[in-house]
């Protein structure tokens, strides 16, 4: 439908700027972080408050517009942005409020994690999320939220105390553990089906700098990197300060410990990281480090600020082309080790990875029928994400992302992260909530009954 400048002005009591075709700022308004997603909304509603959400919701309802939600903008298939639809950008509501007596922080629906980040860290605090700090909270939240804290403290969710939602019929709520308990459960693991949440109220934890090994070693040496990470992050006594990220990738040109002869070449790199007492830390990752002898590595404390914007240029808005497909496992067999192998050395953008992500610790200690997020159980999450910047690549890079998944997926345990999803997935639902997905869907009819909220990993009612 075409919104004339009429409809729009009839927003009557909309305190936010109303962006639409031709406006000065309008492409710049309407840009997401994956430049495949090139979309012209008819209306961006840049809200400022709870009732600007409101009354936008309910003017898409009025005109039949569909709308988008945009926090960060970083959706990988660029649910934040529609053709011809209205787009609710809550970049304004970024506030991040720090109670640091009874470590809590409130967080505006549009903030980014470097705003949270930034917020909580003057006070030594904490909330664990990503690991990118121009991601938004908001997305990133509502499908459930891995990053570099999460065997530590949990996933996002795990930390989530209570939000306050703008519903598909205009009301604004405030749920929690007590308060229209079903549709907190819904919003940790969920997505962005069930409303638009303006504030978050996340726990915090006390943490100071951490300790990172990064290694690098050639192909060859795959599976002693990868049963190294296997043996050390399936002992009994592995510690939740202690988290396993390796990549199958090209040397990266900006790791100055990394000698030039790697730069380039596919290889494992592994950054193994440590979230605990410092000397502790010290004698665990010297011990790994020995052990693997790698081709090159380097052992550094680093602010955790530091660590959380270490990629944040390199991976800037609006500068990239992104696909995705990823999946969980329960350990890292020889014959999974092989299939890696074999397609990692196939790798053709720098910036495309396999990355093999130890899970566990405090994440597994959470039923999986306590939060929408059901993969509780999962041990390693294997994420592909080709990222490339010219668009000529991207045939290539998508048939790689394509058939290396499609090679990985029988030695997977099913189940799919929905924040690494495309949503062209086979059953993409099913895959996404699994064991969740009945309970998701009455949640569902009960608060979006029309699926208003429906650019998403969609729960269809
Ligand atoms: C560079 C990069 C790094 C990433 N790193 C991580 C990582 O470390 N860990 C991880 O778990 N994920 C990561 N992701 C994936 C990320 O979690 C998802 O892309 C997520 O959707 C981003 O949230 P956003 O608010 O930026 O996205 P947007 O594109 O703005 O929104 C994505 C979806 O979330 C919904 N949404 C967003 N905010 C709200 C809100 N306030 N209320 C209701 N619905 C909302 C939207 O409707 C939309 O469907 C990364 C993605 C990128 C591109």
């Amino acid at each position: 439908m075409h919104v004339t400048s009429s409809q729009i002005e009839s927003i009557a009591g909309f305190t936010g700027a109303l962006i639409e075709p031709g406006d000065a700022g309008y492409d710049e308004a309407r840009a997401v972080w994956n430049v495949m997603h090139d979309r012209s909304p008819a209306l961006i509603a840049r809200c400022t408050s709870a009732d600007d959400v409101s009354r936008a919701i309910c003017h898409a309802n009025q005109h039949g517009l569909t709308i988008a939600v945009r926090g960060g903008g970083h959706s990988l298939p660029g649910h934040s942005t529609v053709d011809g639809g209205l787009v609710i950008d809550l970049r304004e509501l970024n506030h991040v409020l720090v109670d640091p007596v009874t470590r809590t922080a409130r967080v505006g629906g549009g903030a980014l994690l470097g705003d949270v980040d930034r917020a909580v860290q003057a006070h030594g605090l904490v909330v664990p999320a990503g690991v990118v700090s121009h991601t938004g909270a908001g997305g990133l939240t509502l499908g459930g939220g891995v990053g570099r804290m999460m065997r530590h403290f949990g996933l996002t969710i795990d930390s989530l105390l209570g939000a306050e939602v703008v519903l598909a019929d205009g009301r604004t709520v405030h749920t929690d553990a007590r308060e229209l308990p079903d549709l907190f459960w819904g919003l940790r693991g969920g997505g962005g089906n069930f409303g638009v949440v303006t504030e978050f109220e996340f726990r915090a934890y006390p943490l100071g700098d951490l300790l990172v090994l990064a290694t690098f070693d050639p192909l060859r040496r795959i599976h002693e990197v990868l049963g190294r990470g296997e043996a050390t992050m399936a002992a009994p006594d592995a510690r939740d300060e202690l988290l396993w990220t390796s990549f199958v990738r090209k040397g990266p040109e900006q790791a100055p410990w990394l000698p030039e002869k790697y730069v380039g070449t596919a290889g494992v790199m592994s950054l193994i990281e440590w979230s605990g007492d410092l000397d502790e830390g010290r004698e665990i990752l010297e011990r790994i480090q020995d052990d693997l002898a790698p081709a090159a590595s380097s052992l550094d404390r680093v602010p955790y600020l530091a660590m959380q914007q270490i990629t944040d240029e390199l991976l800037a808005p609006g500068t990239l082309h992104a696909y995705v497909k990823a999946g969980f496992t329960g350990a890292l067999t020889d014959e999974l080790i092989d299939v890696i192998a074999s397609e990692g050395a196939k790798v053709g953008s720098p910036l495309s990875v396999i990355e093999v992500l130890s899970m566990g610790g405090a994440i597994g200690r959470v039923e999986s029928d306590a939060t929408a997020f059901p993969h509780r159980s999962a041990r390693w999450l294997i994420n592909v994400p080709g990222q490339w910047r010219d668009a000529a690549d991207s045939a290539d890079e998508k048939r790689w992302v394509r058939e290396t998944f499609a090679a990985l997926e029988p030695h997977l345990s099913g189940g799919a992260y929905s924040n690494f999803m495309e949503g062209d997935e086979q059953q993409a639902a099913d895959v996404a909530y699994g064991s969740t997905l009945a309970r998701l869907r009455e949640v569902k009819r009960r608060y979006d009954p029309q699926n208003t909220f429906r650019l998403n990993q969609n729960i269809v009612p």
